[in-house]
């Protein structure tokens, strides 16, 4: 078990659940770091009493240094800010909850500092997925998934060798429009895309899961994680969301991981790995389950996920391009300025027009970045 964390993104919904688990066990928070909602941090902060806390936003910090003078908590700001947060002496784990590729520096710094990362930042891993698992072997970073799925996976996995695997069960439940056509989905408001029916997210990673983007961007997060190419990953829709994702073995055997859907408990067990402690959160009753069933993804209704898959095959800065793209699209969708369709065109539309380069080092990647998020705001902004 680690000994004290920083959390990464800790206004945000797995923020909030990381301190609601480190609370429940009893672990220190050495810093955390937030965007710019500086009430909630502050209220946070006189709570947890980290050493440091750092605010992105360069106006919201200097109202966060003087709202809490009185603490002796020191502040920092900007990408710097996330940056020595990431690499505290005080902390040996980094929770990186941050939405999007901001995430990207930090989380290489602290794999570059021997911390444990506990990963639920997954756009980290889709842009620049070749470095930062390459960078953590060299450094003998653990990466912890922190994402339901993959800390399934993770589960399935944890005692057996590599030759075992033979391919992995990535299960979704198909989001709140499971089955409709997208001519259907046409009018769909920021309010409908955000509810979903089994797990309670962030709006972001809600329209995701609405499109299906959230499990293209899963399945390309399980290759780096797992090591696999796409041709060993098979996405199963499940939607009644108990099982968190399964392993099929060489033999024929298939291991799952099973559990309430509540994000707390990978979160937990990401920072008592590998030891298990009593969590919070309720229990299954298989006397009460009703049918678990299973059905393959239709592409033609969810194309994000089809070309987040094809993506992955391109590699290279595809991923990076599709995902900032996507990032951008689902941020103007949120403020009733995009309609919901136009998300899967603007990520298409970028990879379209972007392409995609090969063995991309990290500046090359972060070009990427922003040259998908121009393309967006030019030929998509109102
Ligand atoms: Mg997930």
């Amino acid at each position: 078990m680690v000994k004290s964390i920083s959390i990464l993104g800790c206004t945000g919904s797995i923020g909030r659940q990381t301190i609601a688990a480190a609370e429940h066990i009893g672990m220190p928070v050495a810093a955390l770091t937030a965007n710019k909602k500086i009430g909630m941090l502050e209220e946070q902060a006189r709570r947890l009493r980290p050493e440091f806390v750092a605010v992105y936003d360069e106006e919201a910090a200097k109202q966060f240094k003087i709202a809490v003078a009185d603490t002796g908590i020191r502040v920092g700001s900007g990408m710097e800010g996330l940056i020595e947060a990431a690499c505290m002496d005080g902390a040996d784990c980094v929770v990186t909850a941050v939405s999007g590729s901001v995430g990207l520096k930090p989380t290489l710094a602290a794999i570059d500092a021997g911390k444990r990362i506990a990963l639920a930042n997954k756009e980290t891993l889709v842009c620049a997925g070749d470095i930062v698992m390459a960078r953590a072997a060299e450094k003998g970073a653990e990466i912890v998934p922190v994402d339901s799925e993959h800390s399934a996976i993770f589960q399935c996995l944890m005692g057996r060798g590599r030759g075992e695997l033979k391919k992995i069960l990535l299960t979704g439940s198909g989001g709140p429009f499971r089955g409709r056509p997208r001519a259907e989905l046409e009018d769909v408001t920021p309010e409908q895309a955000v509810k979903h029916p089994n797990w309670s997210m962030g709006a972001k990673i809600s329209v995701d899961s609405a499109t299906m983007m959230n499990k293209g961007l899963e399945f390309i997060e399980a290759m780096h994680l797992f090591g696999v190419t796409p041709d060993d990953i098979q996405v199963v829709i499940h939607p009644q969301s108990v099982i968190h994702s399964m392993v099929e073995l060489v033999d024929g055997t298939v291991i799952a991981q099973l559990g309430v859907p509540d994000m707390g408990l990978p979160i937990q067990l990401a920072l008592t790995y590998p030891e298990r402690v009593p969590s919070m959160f309720g229990r299954l009753d298989f006397t009460k389950l009703k049918d678990l069933s299973f059905e393959a993804p239709d592409l033609e209704k969810t194309p994000c996920l089809g070309l987040a898959m094809d993506c992955a095959r391109t590699g290279g800065t595809a991923p990076c391009v599709m995902s900032a793209a996507n990032e951008v699209a689902v941020g103007m969708f949120l403020r009733h300025a995009l309609g919901y369709n136009r998300i899967y065109d603007a990520a298409a539309g970028a990879v379209a027009k972007l392409g995609s380069v090969r063995d991309p080092d990290l500046e090359t990647i972060l070009a990427a970045d922003s040259a998908a998020r121009a393309y967006v705001m030019e030929n998509f902004g109102k």
